[in-house]
């Protein structure tokens, strides 16, 4: 049995739920209680504060876990990256009252900087060789110039709206993150077993949803050309059409370079091209 600690509340529990649903596992009862195990796979889920989540998994009360890069490597514990999953990207940023002007790294130095992120903060600045005040608040961090409280804060950030609704702007970006799988390093050989059964499963759920698959009608003297913009897995499968000359040819196509793809794929003469989601995909 794995144990996994995911969120309880907050913005990554929905979507790590959701991904271990869509690899196949399932759940008889919902997040109130503390822990659920699934119904179909050696795997039971810990609900708990994302903050906690790192030092669970050092003591080895969870085996593996989903939180956020950002908290990762603030706790700095006995922790290591599977897989990175995708969701809850943000960044972690310093933000100065708005009405400032900003001089660059170097004016951050005898600042004030209020922050839940102390150690991260620290680390940035050093590299830097900034000297700076921190001042360390579990929440509300962007209220703190406003108050008086600091000069500064680094907090995370993803459209900037909440920094400008409380009259500050962002001036460095001090990391990027997302939410990742981590594991303890020392995870018995069954339980490296169900994880890595789970890795699988979960690379299958998320190179599907980079791909798309497609059909499209060409003309025969095409089916080379688009063959080489869209060689698929393995080759595209070409089934004749009635209409002779012409054939309809089935791959699958990235997401990352879709639209120049499908511009390609018309200029070789292709029409009728269908695009369709696809639910898993197993090299
Ligand atoms: P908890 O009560 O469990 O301690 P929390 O308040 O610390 O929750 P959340 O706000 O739910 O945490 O955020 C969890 C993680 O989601 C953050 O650590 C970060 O990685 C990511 N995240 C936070 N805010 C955003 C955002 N606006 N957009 C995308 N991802 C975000
Ligand atoms: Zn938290």
């Amino acid at each position: 049995m794995l144990r996994i600690a995911i969120q309880k509340s907050g913005r990554l529990q929905e979507e790590s739920l959701k991904l271990l649903k869509e690899s196949g596992l399932a759940f008889s009862n919902g997040k109130e209680q503390l822990k659920t195990q699934a119904t179909n796979f050696p795997v039971e889920l810990l609900f708990l504060r994302d903050d906690d989540i790192p030092q669970y998994i050092e003591d080895q009360v969870a085996d593996a876990g989903i939180v956020g890069e950002n908290v990762m490597l603030e706790k700095q514990k006995k922790n290591e990256v599977i897989k990175r999953l995708d969701f809850a990207k943000c960044r972690l940023s310093i933000a100065i009252p708005r009405s400032e002007t900003y001089g660059g790294i170097s004016s951050l130095a005898g600042k004030n900087i209020a922050t839940s992120y102390p150690t991260i903060v620290k680390q940035f600045l050093s590299k830097h060789n900034i000297e700076a005040g921190i001042h360390e608040i579990s929440g509300s961090v962007e209220i703190a110039p406003g108050i008086g409280l600091a000069d500064a804060i680094c907090d995370i950030v993803s459209t900037g709206s909440t920094l400008l609704s409380n009259g500050l702007k962002e001036v460095e970006v001090v990391m990027k993150s997302e939410a990742v799988l981590i594991a303890t390093p020392d995870l018995e050989a069954e339980k490296k077993k169900i994880l890595n059964k789970l890795l699988f499963r979960i690379q299958s759920v998320q190179s599907a949803k980079n791909n798309k698959y497609i059909l499209l009608n060409c003309p025969n003297e095409a089916i080379e050309k688009i063959t080489n913009v869209i060689p698929g897995m393995k080759s595209p499968t070409i089934m004749p059409l009635e209409r002779k000359g012409w054939s309809s040819l089935h791959s699958v196509v990235n997401e990352n370079d879709f639209w120049e793809k499908i511009d390609q794929l018309k200029s070789f003469g292709a029409e009728g091209i269908l695009v369709i989601p696809i639910e898993k995909m197993i090299a």
